[in-house]
């Protein structure tokens, strides 16, 4: 079985780009068939008003809530998350989100995210919301970015050290890095303006991620994304052997923003994943763990009744 741990399933378009075609639950569902994908987890956007674009507010699905239910009509299919700012309930350091987390579990929400508010990873805000997903047995999927704010996504400086802060807070939380700020921290010799994006050439140095995977066994990683993809090919020999260090911690995924994405978008990672099987990079058994047998192991509550 082959699952993909960021999907989407909203009108991510802004007002440039138009053209390209919106998301929704049938035309995921489409995609999955068309890319030999069992399931995919569903991660509700935009809920941190720096991830808005105008035009979804008139989607069929704007609200975290509606794109859980339109997720839910093909429950064989779609795994789903629910979503929440730190900053909801108050703009707080000790808000509540009890109730909120207990009706996403309801509703067989069985993870959260994308979180991508655009504020340190270490705010007191983000570290309360963190505490209580991870109470809720809640898995967290992080956006990321790098130091200053502007777009979207958890601030962090070169190192990762609020990260490290996030990770140390709540330990009881797994959190499943994501973007830019995370991956660009594969290689060590980082400037401040390649952590918010895609920087290439070899990873003769470690980054911060090598040291964060074996201190906190509450990090996993999704390699989605232009982010995920580039880190591992970006030093193919490199790529191979991190993959093998962290094979416990790795999670298939994709994060398709369009309906009609392009092909690298659409199947990039999971070519990568049959390719370095088949060339012998990578055993079976981890081919295994990433595409499927990580995500179930984290999902604590998917497939079991509410508890
Ligand atoms: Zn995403």
């Amino acid at each position: 079985m082959i699952i993909d741990m960021h999907a989407h399933i909203c009108d991510m378009r802004s007002p440039n780009n138009m053209a390209c075609a919106p998301l929704t639950a049938e035309n995921l569902v489409e995609r999955l068939d068309a890319d030999g994908i069992d399931k995919a987890a569903v991660l509700p956007w935009a809920v941190c008003p720096e991830g808005v674009t105008f035009q979804m507010l008139f989607a069929p699905e704007q609200d975290v809530v509606g794109q859980i239910r339109a997720a839910a009509r093909h429950p064989d299919r779609l795994i789903l998350f629910g979503n929440a700012d730190p900053r909801w309930g108050g703009n707080l350091p000790d808000t509540d989100f009890s109730w909120l987390l207990e009706r996403f579990v309801e509703m067989g929400c069985v993870g959260m995210g994308e979180v991508s508010a655009n504020i340190y990873f270490d705010d007191p805000r983000t570290i309360n919301l963190f505490r209580q997903c991870g109470k809720w047995k809640l898995p967290v999927t992080i956006e990321s970015t790098g130091p200053g704010s502007g777009g979207y996504g958890f601030i962090d400086d070169v190192g990762s050290p609020r990260f490290e802060r996030l990770l140390r807070a709540a330990p009881d939380t797994i959190i499943i890095g994501h973007g830019p700020g995370f991956w660009a921290e594969i290689a060590g010799g980082l400037t401040p303006e390649a952590k918010s994006g895609y920087p290439a050439g070899p990873v003769s140095e470690e980054g911060s991620i090598q040291r964060l995977f074996r201190t906190y066994p509450n990090l996993y990683a999704d390699i989605s994304a232009r982010s995920g993809y580039n880190a591992l090919t970006r030093d193919s020999e490199y790529g191979v052997r991190f993959i093998d260090e962290f094979q416990d911690r790795l999670l298939f995924a994709t994060d398709v923003c369009y309906a009609d994405a392009d092909e690298l978008a659409r199947t990039g990672q999971l070519a990568l994943m049959k390719r370095l099987l088949a060339e012998g990079g990578i055993a079976q058994a981890v081919f295994d763990k990433i595409t499927c047998k990580n995500a179930l192991r984290l999902l604590r509550r998917y497939g079991r009744a509410y508890t």
